[in-house]
């Protein structure tokens, strides 16, 4: 039988353990089209999933890693041919269904999107489930009726993957982006990627107060808990606030002022489930509305071997920016 290469997460007696290993092809899930995986990436998701730090992964031996870029080897779904050009996000990909961190990939061809025209397969994995979800957030502000003269947008953990994502698009939008970060080592990282302005973290920290001073029309928060409850509590009248994350907590301390005494809205976003028109749309923004030279700044490249100790690191914070997997 064949067998390819695969990051293997396993459980015995409640314990994880993970590995490189050779995968038996034979051991693939049910699915429509074969794709040989080329590029993959490593999200926050994936840290949470090969550490075991959350249950992400819900059936064992997992192929972890929720998305990927390749080609498609065969197919019996009449809409992908062998030599289409894929992106896979989400979908359960590495948490209910063998993942990204393999070279190959059995999947169901309804939760493919494909590579846009003008994106490299490996340009797509730098933009990865960060980088698109961050599409998802402006998109949902953009529904609100934010617009660059509404007022400036704060984006919070900007230094991360969302973040630095979010802040480039932003800024090439035409917002002013106010960067939060804990890194202020990280400020003139954020300028090139077109924050006018740079704020630490700690800011967005103490006790939310119901209401605060007006600071922002609106945001992109992936930290959630304290720091969500703060930038709702800072919104202008009529603002909102795209709330795609949990790099700080899953809980929320606020109240409702922001919503019944500012008009503020708290717009939900999920990559995971996302419908196939509104993940087509995303990426063909992202194909228009990212520039590039600015993603490669924040791309660091990695290989299969090095994600196990990556996904450690991203966890603590020490990942700036984007990480493409080199998976062939
Ligand atoms: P990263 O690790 O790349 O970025 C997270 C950033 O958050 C860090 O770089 C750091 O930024 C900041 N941060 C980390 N820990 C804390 C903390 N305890 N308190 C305050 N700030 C903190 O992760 P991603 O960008 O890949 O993902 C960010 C979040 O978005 C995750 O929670 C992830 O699960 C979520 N997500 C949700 C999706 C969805 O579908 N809704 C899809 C994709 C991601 P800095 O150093 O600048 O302060």
């Amino acid at each position: 039988m064949a067998t390819f290469k695969a990051i293997v997460i396993d459980k015995a007696d409640k314990e994880q353990s993970v590995s490189l290993a050779e995968f038996d092809e034979g051991n693939l899930m049910d699915g429509d089209v074969t794709v040989a995986i080329h590029w993959s990436t490593v999200n926050y998701k994936d840290g949470l999933a090969i550490t075991g730090r959350a249950p992400v992964v819900r059936r064992f031996p997992m192929i972890p890693g929720i998305d990927f870029t390749g080609e498609v080897e065969s197919s019996s779904n009449p809409e992908w041919h062998p030599g289409d050009r894929v992106i896979l996000n989400g979908w359960g990909l590495g948490e209910t269904h063998l993942g990204a961190y393999a070279e190959k990939a059995r999947v169901k061809g309804q939760w493919l999107v494909r590579l846009p025209e003008g994106m490299t397969p490996r340009e797509a994995m730098a933009v990865g489930t960060a980088g698109y979800t961050a599409m998802l957030s402006v998109m949902a502000l953009e529904r609100h009726g934010l617009k660059p003269d509404s007022g400036p947008v704060v984006v919070t953990g900007a230094a991360g993957g969302v973040g630095s994502v979010a802040v480039t698009l932003l800024s090439k939008l035409g917002y002013q982006v106010i960067a939060s970060t804990g890194r202020p080592n990280e400020a003139a990282y954020l300028k090139e990627l077109g924050a006018i302005d740079v704020i630490d973290r700690a800011e967005l920290a103490g006790a939310p107060k119901a209401l605060s001073k007006e600071r922002w029309a609106g945001g992109i928060d992936s930290i959630g808990s304290t720091t969500l409850a703060n930038v709702l509590s800072m919104t202008k009248y009529g603002g909102a606030v795209a709330a795609c994350g949990l790099a700080g907590g899953m809980d929320l301390p606020s109240s409702v002022a922001p919503f019944i005494l500012r008009a503020v809205s708290l717009l939900g976003i999920d990559s995971v489930q996302c419908p196939q028109k509104l993940r087509q749309e995303a990426w063909r923004r992202l194909d228009s509305d990212l520039d590039r030279g600015k993603l490669e700044a924040m791309t660091t490249q990695i290989g299969l071997s090095d994600v196990i100790e990556t996904a450690a690191s991203i966890l603590e914070g020490r990942v700036r920016g984007r990480i493409v997997v080199k998976v062939r």
